[in-house]
């Protein structure tokens, strides 16, 4: 694991079976504190309708105002917080957050739901199913307003164990969504028996649609196979108006990309070019590039 390019000042330090360089170690070692002390951060990108592009939801994605490394993606830290147990207290705050706003919002007439990533370790956590009960009682968000996401990599160690949890977790009055579908193993046993509310078709599968046969004729059947499941069917990663139109065609239901806006801080989902939609559509490119 040490090549020749380490410096001292960039030590990899073991930690279970993997190894975590210095950023890496540090950045681990300060999350819990930085979780207390309320340097997380919550943004939310818009999902849409295919048809009208009205906005019908918002993705919660958590975000580190690191006090010297600035802004953080979820990539810089999220993963080390699946090393231990502090995914379980990232996890809890991201869904009260989210589910806060969510209520917020639908107080002030938006007809929104929010949706709020889970990671594979907090799957066998035994208060999942009880925190999200309680966040959903205290903010009173009716059932089927938040979506609970998890990736094929997440139900692939303990299918069984995963299928027990995302059907509790749908008895507590949450939807439950297939983050990223494409990428990994899932098997057809396996998607019948989780009974999923909502596929997302993996954004390398809906970006490469337009230019490539075989990736359109995989986002059909994909469509297909999940309304014939009662799914609905949301495509990531839509970057312009080709890909939308396109997706559309294809039958995706909601459709979510920076077409439409990055994800943006609470204040902004419902302050910009889509807070005016539908001529969203008639926007350049550049004008949809940054947060709206
Ligand atoms: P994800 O759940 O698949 O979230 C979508 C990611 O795709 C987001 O990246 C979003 O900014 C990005 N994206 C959206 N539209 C487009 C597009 O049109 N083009 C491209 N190139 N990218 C697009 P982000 O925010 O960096 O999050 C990355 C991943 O980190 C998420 O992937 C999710 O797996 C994880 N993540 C984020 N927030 C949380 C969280 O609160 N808890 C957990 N467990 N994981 C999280
Ligand atoms: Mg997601
Ligand atoms: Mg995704
Ligand atoms: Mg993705």
């Amino acid at each position: 694991l040490l090549g020749a390019h380490t410096t001292p000042t960039r030590t990899a330090v073991a930690e279970g079976t993997a190894a975590l360089d210095v950023d890496a170690l540090a950045l681990h070692t300060e999350l819990p504190g930085a979780i207390a002390d309320g340097q997380l951060r919550v943004h939310y990108q818009p999902l849409v309708t295919a048809g009208t592009h009205r906005v019908v939801g918002v993705e919660a994605l958590v975000r580190w105002q690191h006090p010297e490394r600035g802004l953080l993606g979820p990539g810089a830290f999220v993963p080390l917080a699946e090393r231990s147990q502090t995914i379980v207290g990232l996890t809890r705050f991201v869904l009260r957050e989210a589910v806060a706003q969510c209520a917020a919002w639908r107080a002030d007439g938006h007809d929104v739901g929010v949706s709020v990533n889970l990671s594979a370790a907090v799957l066998g956590e035994p208060t999942l199913v009880q925190t999200v009960r309680d966040v959903l009682a205290e903010h009173r968000l009716e059932r089927g307003t938040l979506t609970l996401e998890v990736t094929e990599s997440a139900l692939l160690d303990d299918p069984c164990g995963a299928a027990a949890v995302l059907a509790a977790l749908r008895a507590a009055g949450a939807r439950v969504s297939l983050d990223d579908f494409g990428t990994g193993y899932t098997s057809l046993t396996m998607l019948r028996q989780l009974e999923a509310d909502e596929l997302k078709i993996d954004r390398s599968f809906v970006a490469a649609a337009p230019h490539a046969p075989t990736d359109a004729a995989i986002v059909r059947a994909l469509v297909d196979l999940a309304h014939r499941l009662s799914m609905e069917v949301v495509a990531e990663g839509v970057e312009d108006a080709r890909t939308a139109d396109l997706v559309r065609g294809l039958g995706a239901d909601v459709l979510q990309g920076f077409h439409f806006s990055r994800p943006v801080p609470a204040a902004e989902v419902f302050t910009g070019a889509l807070a005016s939609a539908p001529q969203v559509l008639d926007l350049t490119p550049a004008g949809l590039d940054g947060p709206v």
